[in-house]
């Protein structure tokens, strides 16, 4: 029976049958029990699908994988124990020492860092481009060792919006995937597989989760990269698996299953970033409501954006729902019911007015974090950011007076006073 997404978000991925537990039961074991060797041993060489130890995989974790892959509309779905190592699997999969990424410039700074400093070292070179490049820029990134290219629908925290069917098209005409980290926008506004995006990432700590509860992430194959046409750019998947007894991962679970096969199979069993059990429980009661929620953080960042781009202290706001937002166009076609609720503003009194204005909030909490129920915000050039000089925060396209602000499920006016009262302590 096909469903529509709010159907999905509330009973996707666990279907119990007679007599069992209506919610998904939380399967608190590290291991898993069978009757002969040789019942194991199938398990061990991918003949059959199958528990055995939870460092690879745990059923509470794959019924919550399977509904945040169903809503994406992709074919597999796994866990990660968060947002980085979901985007590290998911780079890693496909590309190692030797290889090359081109990621867009604007992503979040967890993932620059990951790209630009920690794979480096792995000895995977990256190119950034900024994600409203020209053609020829974007074209010119590529090099014969190019093996994915990488971006974030809304970006954390520069909050542009990249042009997916854009960047799935260059990277369709090398040959390789776009991976695209759809953590703000949320199935629920933006499906990056309808517009060509080949794998999905997920900060599930962010609004999946929701009430700030739980560290996660999620990576989502959509089946549709045909590993075996570009063969020769990704042995991992189209060659033998000598750990595995000589398995081909492409040929054995074809395009639908071949990406998070090998990623659970190789990935989890050497590295062990799995997500808790619990942990998965506490996402899945996120994404029970997480149809309902995400309209209202997007009206909630909607009316906060408007009433700071009419606030004289305020000389700037980026929100892509706003008309004269430089990315309301790309909104507008990727997001046409609504975006997120963090929308980030630009102090006219610098870092001091910002420092007064945050230190004056009172629903509204100082935080590093984003996309939670309870309303945050941050400065990054007296936090995050506090060692860097003004010439270099500059440098970083980060004014001394913006403030991220994270507009949570409160009531809109009460975030709006709330903005308004500290505004007014505001030189
Ligand atoms: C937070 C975030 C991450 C990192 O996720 P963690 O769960 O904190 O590891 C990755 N991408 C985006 C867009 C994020 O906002």
């Amino acid at each position: 029976m096909s469903v529509k997404k709010d159907t999905v978000c509330v009973q996707g991925g666990y279907t119990p049958g007679n007599g069992e537990p209506r919610q998904i039961p939380i399967v608190q074991s590290t291991t898993f029990k069978y009757d002969t060797g040789a019942d194991m041993g199938k398990l061990f060489d991918l003949e059959a699908s199958g528990y055995f130890y939870t460092r690879l995989q745990n059923p509470t974790n794959d019924y919550v994988a399977a509904k945040i892959a169903q809503l994406e509309g992709g074919t597999a779905g796994m866990l990660t124990s968060s947002g980085q190592a979901a985007n590290f699997f998911a780079l890693f999969n496909i590309a190692q020492c030797g290889d090359h990424i081109v990621s867009s410039s604007t992503i979040y700074g967890g993932t620059f860092n990951l790209i630009a400093v920690t794979m480096a070292k792995m000895g995977i070179e990256a190119t950034f481009v900024e994600p409203d490049c020209s053609d020829e820029e974007l074209e010119a990134a590529f090099r014969p060792n190019t093996k994915a290219v990488f971006g974030e629908t809304i970006a954390n925290p520069a909050l542009t919006v990249l042009d997916i069917e854009r960047f799935a098209a260059a990277a369709h005409r090398h040959g390789v995937p776009l991976i695209v980290d759809n953590t703000f926008a949320t199935p629920v506004f933006c499906r990056p597989i309808e517009w060509g995006a080949d794998i999905v990432t997920h900060s599930t700590t962010k609004y999946m989760d929701g009430h700030g509860s739980a560290v996660g992430g999620a990576i989502v194959d959509s089946g549709r990269f045909d590993w075996m046409a570009h063969a020769d750019k990704f042995p991992g998947l189209t060659t033998p698996d000598e750990s595995y007894h000589g398995i081909t991962y492409a040929e054995r679970f074809g395009m639908g299953g071949a990406f998070i096969t090998k990623c659970t199979a190789q990935l989890m069993r050497d590295f062990g970033s799995i997500q808790s059990p619990q942990n998965a429980f506490y996402l899945n009661l996120g994404l029970e409501s997480l149809h309902v929620r995400m309209p209202r953080h997007a009206e909630n960042g909607m009316k906060a954006a408007e009433f700071l781009a009419s606030h004289p202290k305020v000389t700037s706001v980026s929100y892509c729902g706003l008309p004269g937002d430089k990315y309301h166009a790309l909104a507008e076609k990727y997001l046409p019911d609504g975006s997120c609720g963090v929308v980030s503003f630009v102090l006219a009194g610098g870092r001091a007015a910002a420092e007064t204005f945050m230190n004056a909030l009172r629903l509204i909490a100082i935080e590093t974090h984003v996309a939670d129920a309870r309303s945050c915000c941050l400065n990054p050039a007296s936090t995050t950011h506090r060692q860097m000089t003004d010439e270099q925060l500059a440098a970083a396209g980060i004014s001394p007076g913006l403030v991220r602000l994270s507009c949570g499920l409160e009531d809109a006016g009460d975030l709006i006073a709330d903005i308004a009262q500290a505004l007014e302590k505001v030189d």
